[in-house]
């Protein structure tokens, strides 16, 4: 499942081919993703400039000069593509934005757990998928007073604590992993024993882990069109994802990297780094 930093990349990846054009059309493959799809999406939005795009946690908003906000999530499986206006389809192309300067815009989703909404500007903080979501991590409110006053009351694993979108927006099963890692924080514990010191090393940890991928994220950004047409997705540097029993290298602490399930999801952490 795409997280922020795969996010944040498809929005910087969007910015030059989407911002100061036109939508012409939207061709809909289909009525809905996870839910229905906005009926009127085409008529609203078509022969509209787009002037800006964002992300907030895991969403993507896309803004036009007539004050309309899409908000799309990409799900388990979404895809974002850029092609040529009228390119052969694919399987599971759902969602076909054609742009006036010859290209075109595509949500693929084999999964269909993807998400999209058509709003006035106005209502954005208020929807539904985005007012309830906690701070950015890599933004001043995500600060050590709120996280620890968050923790404080909470008695389920800091993973999981984590992983809840409403603590801090943005964070999946993978940089959950990695920040716990990085910041030598057992995924196990209980979230109201995280200490003052814990609570500062794993903030560091989460910006420290999540501006690497982002940057990784940018120098895989490459010109889409003429390439796959694929956006967001990078190979990623981890030191603990995925690894169940290989050697931990990074901490030299000469044991394996343990699988455990937590709430039906993998983690993977050092049980000698992590306490
Ligand atoms: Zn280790």
């Amino acid at each position: 499942m795409p997280e922020l930093p795969e996010v944040e990349t498809i929005v910087r990846g969007l910015r030059n081919h989407l911002v100061g054009f036109t939508i012409n059309f939207v061709d809909l493959q289909r009525k809905d993703l996870r839910f229905p799809i906005p009926k009127t999406l085409n008529k609203s939005i078509s022969g509209k400039k787009i002037i800006n795009i964002h992300r907030r946690g895991k969403y993507i908003a896309i803004s036009n000069e007539a004050n309309q906000t899409i908000i799309l999530h990409l799900g388990m499986s979404g895809r974002i593509k850029i092609r040529k206006i009228n390119s052969k389809k694919d399987k599971h192309d759902h969602i076909i934005i054609k742009l006036n300067n010859n290209n075109e815009i595509v949500f693929n989703d084999p999964r269909r757990f993807g998400m999209i909404d058509l709003i006035n500007n106005n209502n954005f903080a208020n929807h539904k998928w985005i007012s309830s979501l906690g701070p950015e991590p890599l933004e001043s409110a995500f600060t050590q007073s709120y996280v620890a006053d968050y923790l404080s009351s909470k008695k389920s694993s800091i993973k999981s604590v984590l992983l809840n979108q409403k603590f801090v927006a943005g964070l999946g099963n993978i940089y959950v992993c990695e920040s716990l890692f990085l910041a030598g924080i057992a995924p196990t514990r209980v979230a109201n024993t995280i200490n003052d010191n814990n609570i500062k090393n794993l903030i560091f940890s989460i910006r420290k882990v999540l501006k690497k991928a982002i940057k990784l994220g940018g120098c895989s950004i490459r010109d889409y069109v003429q390439a796959s047409g694929e956006m967001g997705y990078f190979q990623q540097k981890l030191n603990v994802y995925g690894k169940s029993g290989k050697k931990c290298y990074t901490c030299n602490c000469s044991s394996s990297i343990k699988k455990i399930t937590q709430n039906g999801r993998s983690t993977f952490f050092c049980s000698k780094k992590q306490r």
